[in-house]
């Protein structure tokens, strides 16, 4: 499934004790949750997942998942394809209420008794890296002039009929 020395299923606790790091790379396809991206499924997802125990007995899981993914452009409708980069830096937590009582800048990590794949961290990571909206920096089809800002500034909010008209020139 997965290329390099990365292991399907993770053990954290024993990882951060052993201060584990994990590199290699996986394919969109391997990560359940991603296979909706039909048309990224190939794309490479990298990972570098260091684990840690601090001074304070804390065990940290620090590092970075990325990948691209085809996401839909909502300004054009077109693909665009977006570069995901999740910075992943969470402590360890076996219970809601540990979770709970991490201060405001930890982010948990929950391992549950049960075995936690890697499939499943990267997954969570790389969704909530996501855009809130995807964007092209500049749509294929649409021509430059159309962004040009000095335009906008001349469009007095109050009189939409002006931005309309605005509008209907600019399709021409
Ligand atoms: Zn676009």
């Amino acid at each position: 499934m997965f290329s390099g020395q990365l292991p399907t299923y993770l053990d954290p606790r024993k990882y951060a004790d052993q201060e584990r790091v994990i590199e290699g790379e996986a394919r969109v396809g391997d990560l359940p949750r991603l296979r909706e991206y039909r048309e990224s499924l190939d794309q490479p997802v990298r990972i570098r997942l260091a684990f840690s125990r601090d001074d304070d007995g804390r065990r940290h899981v620090r590092g970075r998942v990325e990948t691209t993914l085809a996401l839909v452009c909502q300004r054009c409708l077109e693909t665009v394809e977006s570069r995901i980069v999740a910075d992943v830096d969470l402590v360890l937590v076996w219970t809601e209420e540990q979770a709970k009582a991490l201060p405001a800048d930890l982010d948990p990590l929950l391992v549950t008794g049960e075995r936690m794949t890697l499939a499943e961290v990267l997954e969570e990571e790389l969704l909530l890296a996501l855009p809130l909206i995807a964007l092209h920096d500049q749509c294929p089809n649409s021509p430059l002039e159309e962004s040009g800002e000095a335009d906008e500034e001349q469009i007095k909010p109050d009189n939409p009929f002006a931005v309309l008209a605005r509008l209907k020139g600019r399709r021409k």
